[in-house]
């Protein structure tokens, strides 16, 4: 099991910081997320053909528009033969659908296979096993684990406390935990997001072997989460910076 950041930036993207989103698996990953400017980052490592999957957590700009230059690619870069499964929670797939006017028997639903998941919900993808379990956010979105057998990646998503996050990551190898916010949850206060230390919690509680930070604000200092992060874990702790690689 492999995990590529495809980009991590929290919120809205930066130039040489994609938004929102991953690779994981290993020869037939599976995509976690495609905020803008993760299409050309995952163009650039050559993936895209391989992908087993495309998952969007939510329906939020920095974690699902590049799906629409994605179709293009797929629809006229001859790139991909067969259809691409695309998991998503309810009415994301009308949304993208949608925006680009495409009604019954548009390209849109031949090139992309949408299946709607929900809190619960067991997916096979290119010999993984994707798990979703309930995110806090003001829209429907998930949680998602993906195992292939002998490792486990558990995803957060977009979450506030108190979701389906601990049981995702339940003795996970890793966990790739949004920390959108730094310091005491009193001052943040957003419901919608976690605090670093939030994070860390999550982490501990879960039994999560190794810990990554991720969507940080991009107004934040991202080794200033990792501080807050292993202070409430206690296992070890990195920030999700765009480009990393993880071998689990
Ligand atoms: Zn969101």
């Amino acid at each position: 099991m492999r995990l590529v950041v495809l980009g991590s930036n929290g919120t809205y993207p930066e130039p040489g910081r994609p938004a929102s989103g991953y690779l994981a698996g290993g020869d037939r990953p599976v995509w976690l997320d495609a905020g803008p400017g993760t299409l050309t980052a995952a163009m650039a490592r050559g993936v895209v053909a391989d992908v087993s999957a495309l998952v969007l957590t939510h329906v939020h700009g920095d974690h699902c528009l590049d799906a629409l230059p994605l179709f293009n690619l797929l629809r006229y870069g001859g790139v991909r033969a067969t259809p691409l499964p695309v998991l998503a929670p309810r009415g994301v797939a009308e949304r993208l659908a949608a925006f680009i006017g495409a009604g019954p028997g548009h390209d849109f639903h031949r090139v992309f296979d949408f299946r709607t998941v929900a809190p619960g919900d067991e997916v096979s993808a290119g010999g993984l096993r994707l798990t979703f379990g309930a995110a806090v956010h003001p829209v429907p979105a998930v949680t998602v684990r993906v195992d292939d057998g002998e490792r486990s990646l558990a995803y957060s998503g977009d979450t506030g406390p108190g979701g389906g996050l601990v049981e995702t990551a339940a003795g996970a190898d890793l966990l790739l935990c949004e920390a959108t916010g730094q310091g005491r949850r009193e001052e943040y206060g957003y419901p919608h997001h976690l605090v670093a230390a939030e994070a860390g919690a999550a982490a501990r509680v879960a039994g999560a072997r190794r810990l990554l930070v991720t969507h940080v604000a991009p107004t934040l200092d991202p080794a200033v989460s990792v501080r807050e992060a292993a202070a409430e874990y206690g296992g070890p702790v990195e920030w999700a910076a765009p480009g990393l690689e993880v071998q689990l």
